[in-house]
């Protein structure tokens, strides 16, 4: 099956700019980290214990969002090699196509509704 190359420019543009909001959104929470580290190591927290323990569950969290935004970054970067390989709208388990509903809503989507509800 052909996608249609209108739907496909457009899916690109929709993950280009998906890329470039994880990218900023990586870089915010890198400086974040950043911060935090060089903090803990020159503040002294010594009675603080209760603080101590929000801003080490705040850092893992930062950690945790950081590596999401890693991964979806990666999935989107995957959707753009695909459509440059005109394999685009490919699922990658069974070949079939994967419906237009679901790359309109995620663009890159790399499984089609079938597989995904056999991969849960
Ligand atoms: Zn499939």
């Amino acid at each position: 099956m052909k996608m249609d190359a209108k739907f496909i420019e457009e899916r690109k543009q929709d993950l280009e700019k998906r890329r470039q909001e994880l990218l900023k959104e990586l870089n915010e929470d890198a400086v974040k980290v950043a911060e935090h580290d060089y903090s803990a190591k020159f503040v002294d927290y010594g009675d603080k214990d209760d603080e101590n323990a929000a801003e080490v569950a705040n850092f893992e969290k930062n950690l945790s969002l950081e590596k999401t935004l890693e991964v979806s970054l990666y999935n989107v970067d995957r959707a753009l090699k695909k459509i440059e390989e005109g394999k685009y709208g490919l699922c990658e388990k069974c070949d079939g196509p994967i419906k237009p509903e679901r790359l309109g809503a995620f663009p890159s989507a790399t499984s089609c509704m079938d597989c995904k509800k056999k991969s849960l």
